[in-house]
């Protein structure tokens, strides 16, 4: 193989470059991404870098010298704008095209928005990528009253690093409770308190009708029961949608992200895909509403995805059977998951100090693992979970149980 083109330089194209380079891939390597910046990581951007704890040079996954002496042609701030698959070949939006002998699509995905008047109001953010970031950061100084629509894991960072600054923070929330569709009813519970003693209120069960301005500006959110919340900046975290349209355009199997088999492969053998934008099958998905393929949105994913797709093109191939794990730092909480749970699965509480774990089970088997800083169960977890080890809920509620033993 000559060439391999790759489109989307975030987290799971970044990785998918390196590992190819370690793993010996010696032909000519260009990583095309549409972003100004080297690749960085994102979950800083709604954590310590709101914050102003690291500068943008800290997000960054490799310094600038990495990429030549690894020979990755990194394509910045250029847009791949269609696929021609006949030809193997890649437009590109600065007019030229690349061809292939092997494409790699990690587009990620993009920021659902809220499909309201006034959404388009300045004043109406979201958080995606570093400018995002630097807009927020510029934001948020000098002002006094936040809403946050959406109480996924982002709007609620991002609502931790504000009311940490002594903002006033309301997060409106369609559904009962935080981070419904990701997590138990029991971290929900805690991680609702937690916000709340840090000073955030919530509103639940609300629906977002309008966003209403003066001139350019944002002045308030009126949701569906007729309430009008008072805002100078309003962040909308409701979600993504995977980029998936170069894909679909050029005739490639895509439903909610695009769909590829246990090694990653796209329906065209040319063109694997990686990262966010993908389905794929899993057995950690089996019993989930969607069925055995599921799309992740985290680090772990796209990296170990990258990690796997670079091993089988330098000929070591192996089906994709990572645990997939998950974090989120919200104020002094550390929330991580381990598995994948359905809304209904199974709680069993384990709690051990200020910390405590929540263990999932759908079927009587292991499905997830949340643990709330509690590092050792998460590792622990994860090891269960990919040894295929079993724990029965009765083992899980005992408190007296060795939980590292039983991982190793
Ligand atoms: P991305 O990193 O999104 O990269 C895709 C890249 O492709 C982007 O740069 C995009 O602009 C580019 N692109 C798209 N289309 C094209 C095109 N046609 N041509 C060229 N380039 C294109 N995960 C965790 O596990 N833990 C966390 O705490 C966490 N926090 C997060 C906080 C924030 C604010 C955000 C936004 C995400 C967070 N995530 C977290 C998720 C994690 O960052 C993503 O899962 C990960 O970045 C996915 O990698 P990816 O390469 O698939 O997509």
């Amino acid at each position: 193989m000559d060439r391999i083109v790759i489109a989307g330089a975030g987290q799971a194209g970044f990785q998918a470059a390196a590992s190819l380079r370690e793993a010996g891939f010696s032909g000519s390597l260009i990583l095309v991404g549409d972003e100004a910046a080297l690749p960085y990581q994102r979950p800083p951007l709604s954590k310590a870098y709101l914050a102003g704890k690291t500068d943008a040079r800290g997000l960054l996954l490799r310094q600038e010298s990495f990429f030549a002496e690894h020979r990755i042609d990194h394509r910045a701030g250029t847009r791949v704008t269609a696929l021609d698959r006949g030809a193997r070949q890649v437009r590109l939006s600065d007019g030229g095209s690349i061809g292939y002998d092997h494409l790699i699509l990690a587009t990620g995905t993009r920021n659902r928005t809220l499909p309201v008047p006034g959404a388009d109001l300045a004043g109406v953010r979201q958080l995606r990528s570093l400018d995002d970031a630097d807009a927020l950061r510029a934001a948020i100084e000098g002002i006094r009253r936040i809403v946050v629509v959406g109480a996924g894991f982002i709007g609620l960072e991002f609502a931790a690093v504000c009311a940490a600054r002594g903002l006033s923070v309301t997060v409106i929330e369609a559904a009962e409770r935080v981070m419904a569709r990701a997590v138990s009813p029991e971290t929900s519970q805690a991680f609702r308190a937690f916000h709340e003693e840090a000073g955030v209120a919530f509103l639940f069960g609300a629906g977002v009708t309008a966003i209403e301005g003066g001139g350019e500006r944002v002045a308030a959110v009126r949701t569906a029961d007729g309430q009008s919340l008072p805002a100078d900046l309003v962040v909308v975290g409701i979600g993504v949608v995977p980029n998936q349209e170069l894909a679909e355009d050029a005739g490639l199997a895509v439903r909610d992200g695009i769909e590829v088999d246990a090694f990653l492969a796209t329906s065209d053998p040319a063109i694997s895909a990686i990262g966010d934008c993908v389905r794929f099958p899993t057995r950690f998905a089996a019993g989930l509403p969607g069925g055995d393929r599921v799309r992740i949105e985290s680090v772990q994913n796209a990296v170990d995805q990258g990690r796997c797709l670079a091993a089988r093109l330098t000929g070591r191939p192996a089906a994709y059977d990572a645990v997939p794990w998950f974090w989120s730092d919200q104020g002094p909480r550390k929330l991580q998951i381990a598995g994948l749970a359905a809304p209904d699965d199974a709680s069993v509480l384990r709690r051990a100090g200020a910390g405590f774990s929540v263990f999932r089970f759908r079927d009587g088997r292991l499905s997830a693992v949340e643990s709330v800083d509690r590092a050792a169960d998460h590792m622990a977890a994860r090891r269960l979970l990919a040894a295929r080890r079993t724990l029965t809920p009765e083992q899980a509620a005992d408190p007296g149980l060795d939980l590292k033993a039983l991982a190793t």
